[in-house]
């Protein structure tokens, strides 16, 4: 491959909205490396990469290859006609590979087979013949089409760097792929061999699957309820006629989550660590001590938290929006991750006579 004067492009201004992260998916760790570091690994022959980012990632994703002399890190676009717009810039090379940076398991032989495309067409389109039955639907009606002529396009995407430049001079507007851009210019695409492990990282389920290490931590946790207490829970003061009684702020639920966390990350649990006769968590805001938790295990990341609080009263689901946030927060993770529920148990036992409350959490991480 180093026969060929070739640039590559790298799109990674995607927002990965339906990856559901709450961040880029090109910086989810797939364990040692992120995606996109692994996707720019799989170019290693290329003396020029230039990589389109959105301005929000840009810094990051910079000093992720400060010290790469072949990276160009440029600003993206809205959509990815505008970031390939954008990148096309900064070619000068006779061919360019333009690739998703959500498809980190593209191999040496589909980049070649595209190459090689390019240089005896002036494009080679990655793509692979579809292995689902595929249908029309039309004003209601479903039509079957032959399989045989359905090819499902990936990247890399292989162009005369001339004429994919004159082809995005010539047309406007958005478009799904670069061949689409190609083809509306007037130009005929030519398919190159794809692969179905070639995919493009969409779902959470793609991004979690794979390399990375899982763990499940459980806490459990009950306090009693006094007179003459604050009521802390989830950090936040709720107005009640009681609170409840510890050494700490005794935010029962805090704890329940910490020791679910420390649980997951093979550490003691927080009587352990922060013992219950040291001074110096004397009434303490228990989230000091979960964000020592989450400190002393830095190498472990939160996809979870799951936690039920049980009390019979107050009314809790007015508080749980600004309790999510907090933790969300804590471990540095999208709300959409923090889920808490609270429940009564219909007037039973200690929870139930108003003497004590209880929370329950289960946290899942992996290793960053
Ligand atoms: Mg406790």
């Amino acid at each position: 491959m180093k026969s060929f004067d070739t640039d590559v492009i790298i799109l990674a201004a995607g927002k990965g909205t339906r990856a559901g992260l709450g961040y880029n998916k090109m910086l989810f760790n797939l364990g040692e490396l992120t995606v996109l570091q692994k996707t720019v690994g799989c170019f290693s022959d290329f003396k020029r990469i230039i990589i389109a980012t959105s301005p929000d990632d840009r810094q990051q994703i910079e000093s992720m290859f400060f010290d790469d002399a072949r990276i160009i890190v440029t600003d993206g676009g809205e959509t990815r006609s505008r970031s390939v717009r954008n990148a096309l810039k900064h070619v000068s090379a006779e061919f360019v590979i333009i690739h998703d940076g959500a498809r980190p398991y593209v191999n040496e032989k589909i980049i070649l087979d595209s190459l090689i495309s390019a240089k005896e067409n002036g494009s080679g389109i990655a793509a692979v013949p579809s292995t689902n039955a595929v249908k029309i639907l039309s004003d209601g009606k479903l039509t079957s089409v032959n399989r045989d002529k359905v090819f499902i396009v990936q990247t890399p995407q292989t162009f005369t760097s001339a004429l994919i430049k004159s082809a995005y001079d010539k047309v406007s507007g958005d478009f799904a792929d670069d061949s689409e851009v190609f083809e509306k210019a007037g130009f005929t695409p030519a398919l190159s061999g794809g692969s179905l492990d070639n995919i493009k990282l969409t779902a959470p389920s793609d991004l979690y699957s794979g390399t990375t290490e899982y763990k499940i931590g459980i806490g459990y946790d009950v306090h009693q309820l006094v007179e003459g207490r604050r009521l802390i829970l989830g950090g936040v003061d709720i107005p009640h006629y009681k609170g409840l009684l510890g050494h700490s702020d005794a935010d029962v639920l805090c704890h329940a989550v910490t020791d679910a966390f420390l649980s997951a990350a093979s550490l003691p649990d927080i009587g352990v660590l922060f013992p219950d006769n040291d001074d110096r968590f004397k009434d303490i805001d228990s989230f000091i001590l979960l964000n020592k938790a989450i400190e002393s295990a830095k190498d472990y990341k939160i996809l979870s938290v799951s936690a039920v609080v049980a009390a019979q009263k107050p009314k809790l689901a007015p508080h749980i929006p600004t309790m999510r946030k907090r933790f969300a927060s804590a471990f540095n993770s999208s709300i959409d991750n923090i889920n808490i529920s609270a429940t009564t148990t219909e007037g039973l036992g200690i929870v139930g006579e108003e003497s004590g409350m209880a929370a329950f959490s289960i946290i899942t991480l992996c290793r960053r």
